[in-house]
């Protein structure tokens, strides 16, 4: 959205389910996908009375790696705090969360805008806490019920809040894609959004150009301006939902002041079918949570050599990797973008390229590689939801697959229908190649002794020809077509007839 009068203020909230064996403290699994409701719990995901909780160390180890991995500040003790409100998903009546002392703070990381240039977005904070239950609505008859289940109750939650300067949507689903692709490197979550391990909060407002400043993080009036208040944007179910509600939602804020009404502070939901957000409720005051420090789990200290075990599960991030195919390869910006998106098609690219470079210069082999994988693997691969990765495509046969196409032993049409029948039929690519590029050496020397044969039996044509009558070579050519049965590739014929006749 672009508007002269209004800057677009946003901040976004980012869930993250981290993926540890058990909860976040109690030893219950946290695999509960599918899984019967109500039979991952203990007494104290179930909030009875008495019961006491432990914290999980792999959790916070995560919850710092990717406080490390966005330049956060770590803190050096751990507090835990409580926050209360009621609702049937929080059976203990409070979630344990941090409130003063997040684990990591000030931090930030880098996207690329709609122009193209570097943007750094700020992190508040990254704090620990833990899942609630899950609830369902239903409607039998005239009877309507809740279920609830308590699988996901206590599974370790990692709540990163954005500073506010994200200032269009387009920055938004950046920034949201961006640090998913930072926890899938570091295999901190899968983060799938339809499973509902990353969930997107953005709080929205805009106001009016001149009009007001940013201190200390917060937004503040300038002189006696009065501060448009924001709404808060939930159900958001993928990345690209992130960037539609966000436009959605200043295109509806910017029409209702232009239509002379007063803005309220919201909470709407975004519905993915109508694509739109649906009013939910009005928040006239802040909430009171009466957050107190949590008393059955003492203070846990970081020292640093825990900063550095944990900083040795940093792996290079995706603009590091970015940055290095560039640098190394010299690939387009749009390449490594795309072959950095994964980790797993990266790893696949990087061992493919040493294979690739015994036959062809590095760039060169980079440049195939990268053209071979985002287009037909990518292709074919998305079509018939296939992975790319050694079992499905072994990288020696995909290797062996390029070299023969750029010795011009396989066609382009040739080499994509051979990958096609591997994937799709799943029959060996290495087989399937041989066989092609000994079909393709007997035709060259099928077609070598037709052109000597019709260079032989027409010697009019091949004097005219010699003699600067360049049009007798399509003759010549139709002579070979018709002694091949049709079979004959009529450009590669053409060729070899000239080079025959010519030498
Ligand atoms: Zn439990």
């Amino acid at each position: 959205m672009e508007n002269t009068k209004y800057d677009v203020i946003i901040g976004l909230e980012i869930h993250i389910q981290s993926n540890t064996q058990s909860k976040m403290f109690c030893t219950c699994p946290t695999h509960y996908f599918e899984k019967e409701p109500n039979t991952h719990v203990c007494p104290v995901c179930l909030g009875l009375p008495g019961a006491l909780p432990i914290p999980n160390k792999r959790a916070i180890e995560l919850c710092i790696l990717l406080g490390l991995a966005t330049n956060c500040d770590i803190e050096k003790e751990i507090h835990f705090d409580r926050k209360h409100y009621f609702y049937p998903d929080l059976p203990k009546g409070y979630q344990i969360s941090q409130y003063k002392r997040p684990i990591c703070s000030d931090g930030h990381i880098e996207i690329k805008d709609k122009d193209g240039k570097k943007y750094e977005i700020g992190i508040e904070r990254i704090h620990q806490e833990e899942d609630v239950a899950k609830s369902t609505h239903h409607t039998e008859g005239s009877t309507e019920y809740s279920l609830i289940d308590y699988n996901k109750s206590g599974v370790p939650l990692i709540e990163i809040v954005s500073k506010p300067n994200i200032r269009s949507a387009y920055q938004a689903k950046e920034y949201a894609s961006k640090i998913r692709q930072i926890v899938r490197y570091l295999n901190i979550s899968d983060a799938d959004m339809e499973k509902g391990q990353m969930r997107c909060e953005p709080n929205i407002s805009i106001q009016e150009k001149g009009k007001w400043q940013l201190v200390d993080g917060k937004i503040f009036p300038i002189g006696d301006y009065i501060l448009n208040p924001k709404s808060e944007v939930k159900n958001i179910g993928s990345i690209s939902a992130v960037e539609k509600a966000i436009e959605y939602e200043l295109n509806r804020m910017i029409s209702e002041i232009e239509d002379g009404k007063t803005l309220i502070q919201q909470t709407r939901g975004w519905d993915a079918n109508k694509g739109k957000t649906i009013f939910q409720r009005s928040k006239e005051t802040a909430d009171d949570y009466r957050y107190m420090p949590e008393p059955d789990i003492p203070v846990i200290e970081i020292g640093s050599e825990d900063i550095e075990r944990i900083s040795s599960e940093l792996v290079e991030l995706p603009n590091e990797k970015k940055d290095r195919y560039q640098k190394t390869y010299s690939l387009s910006d749009y390449d490594c973008e795309v072959l950095t998106a994964n980790l797993s098609i990266s790893n696949y690219f990087e061992e493919l390229l040493p294979i690739l470079s015994k036959n062809m210069d590095t760039v060169k082999a980079a440049k195939s590689a990268s053209n071979w994988i985002t287009g037909t693997l990518f292709s074919i691969a998305n079509d018939k939801k296939i992975d790319i990765n050694q079992d499905n495509i072994p990288k020696e046969s995909l290797a062996y697959l390029i070299i023969e196409f750029e010795k011009k032993v396989l066609t382009k049409n040739k080499a994509e229908a051979i990958l096609k029948e591997s994937l799709e039929q799943k029959k060996d690519l290495k087989k399937l190649i041989e066989k092609a590029t000994q079909e393709s050496t007997q035709n060259t020397k099928n077609l070598d002794s037709i052109i000597d044969d019709v260079i032989n039996t027409n010697s009019k044509a091949v004097t005219d020809f010699k003699s600067g009558k360049q049009s007798t070579i399509g003759f010549l050519v139709g002579q070979v077509m018709q002694k091949s049965n049709g079979s004959a590739d009529p450009n590669k014929a053409r060729l070899l007839l000239i080079e025959k006749l010519n030498g």
